[in-house]
């Protein structure tokens, strides 16, 4: 095998580049995570990942992971329900007798960091791990962690996410602001916190719109509430508009006034204090973007591909390039690991523009004059 002999360090544990690591340790390859995360327990935000048949399911069945899955999946966290701002129910999948996603079986993202995370050999991940920079040395990288330590790796696989430090060492292309910024919230003990709210979710989502503004909810598990705003603002709203997101008051603030012609029951989101806040401006890489390969450094998920969440494509296809990436440097259909990665990244690029240019195409769609009027009639196969 080419890997043969060759350390390979994956920077970043999320859901690409566990599922990476997973597959290369099942060919025998020498694999290190190297992950900013304290450790483990680490709280996991987001809102819950629904995995599709080709991508997500397919790298969990090639990982031998798929009855795990299932053993944690959330059967009716995908029933959804579309509101208007006034609160008023268009379309309720609760009451449809089969969901309307339910060929596309929904996880929390803790769980299924957990399915990765277990079926790794011991000490793979080297947690507070921050990526830094990094330097060549022979015929690999020399890379400097925030910890203060180096680590030395023969090939580098940058799982780092959608603000990616190793994917300047791969290409200058910047990424491209989508017009819409997100305020992603996690309410913590949501039926307490926000009692109406969970229980209008449901256990599963809520997508309401009005005023070509969005807010998605979905219920986790673990009785959390996560949520996300969409809002059309300039590019520098999150600096210019002065909020200090580590304060919720002045979150609500700005939601009152951003939000003010919705109902005022949605305020219940900024009710308590057991709330985690984070804006985050969606962006995407150009739709024929290319690099020249290198021979010792690669990239996958967000890093490789940031696009807005509309799509509900990411974590899918930072899965889907772990499973071709991990078949490349495997298969023994290349002599050399320049060749496996170059194929990789040409069949990835091109999958991801697409997957772009619709994840594109369904955000201005939800932030249109009449979302709701086209979702129903996309739900109902018009
Ligand atoms: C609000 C919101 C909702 C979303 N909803 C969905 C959805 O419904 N369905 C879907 O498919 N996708 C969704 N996404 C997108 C999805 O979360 C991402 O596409 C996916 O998580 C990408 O996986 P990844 O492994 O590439 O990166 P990430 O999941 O971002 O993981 C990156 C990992 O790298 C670590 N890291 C970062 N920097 C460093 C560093 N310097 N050194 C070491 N470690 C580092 C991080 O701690 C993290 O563990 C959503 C995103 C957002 C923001």
């Amino acid at each position: 095998m080419i890997l043969n002999h060759q350390k390979i360090a994956i920077v970043g544990g999320g859901p690409g580049g566990l599922t990476l690591a997973r597959l290369l340790q099942m060919s025998g390859a020498d694999v290190r995570v190297y992950e900013r995360d304290y450790g483990k327990n680490a709280r996991v935000q987001g809102a819950t990942l629904d995995l599709h048949e080709d991508s997500g399911l397919e790298a969990l069945r090639r990982a031998g992971l798929l009855e795990a899955f299932y053993d944690s999946y959330r059967p009716d966290a995908g029933r959804m329900r579309i509101l208007d701002k006034h609160g008023d129910i268009h379309v309720d999948d609760h009451a449809a007798e089969k969901a309307f996603a339910e060929d596309r079986p929904e996880i929390d993202r803790a769980p299924l960091r957990k399915i990765l995370l277990d079926s790794l050999q011991e000490d793979t991940v080297v947690w507070d791990s921050q990526f830094v920079s990094m330097e060549r040395q022979d015929a690999g990288w020399l890379m400097y962690l925030k910890n203060g330590t180096q680590a030395y790796a023969d090939v580098v696989i940058a799982g780092d996410g959608a603000n990616s430090k190793i994917r300047p060492y791969l290409t200058a292309l910047a990424p491209v602001y989508s017009g819409v910024t997100i305020v992603e919230g996690n309410i913590y003990n949501a039926s307490t916190n926000a009692p109406r709210l969970w229980e209008l979710v449901r256990g599963g989502k809520i997508f309401a719109f009005g005023d070509e503004q969005s807010l998605i909810l979905s219920a986790k598990g673990e009785g959390s509430l996560s949520f996300y705003t969409g809002c059309k603002v300039s590019e520098n709203w999150v600096q210019e508009s002065g909020i200090d997101f580590t304060q919720k008051d002045g979150v609500f603030a700005w939601f009152k006034e951003a939000f003010g012609s919705w109902n005022d029951f949605w305020q219940e989101l900024f009710t308590s204090n057991e709330i985690g806040l984070i804006p985050r401006p969606q962006y995407h890489f150009p739709l024929d973007q290319r690099w020249e390969s290198l021979p010792n450094l690669t990239m996958l998920g967000d890093a490789a591909h940031r696009m807005p969440p509309y799509a509900g494509e990411g974590v899918n296809m930072a899965m889907q390039d772990a499973f071709e990436l991990a078949e490349c440097l495997t298969s023994g259909a290349f002599t050399d690991i320049h060749a496996a990665i170059a194929d990789y990244e040409d069949r990835m690029l091109k999958r991801a523009s697409q997957i772009t240019q619709m994840s594109l195409e369904m955000t201005a769609m939800l932030h249109s004059a009449d979302p709701i009027a086209q979702m129903v009639a996309m739900m109902s196969g018009e």
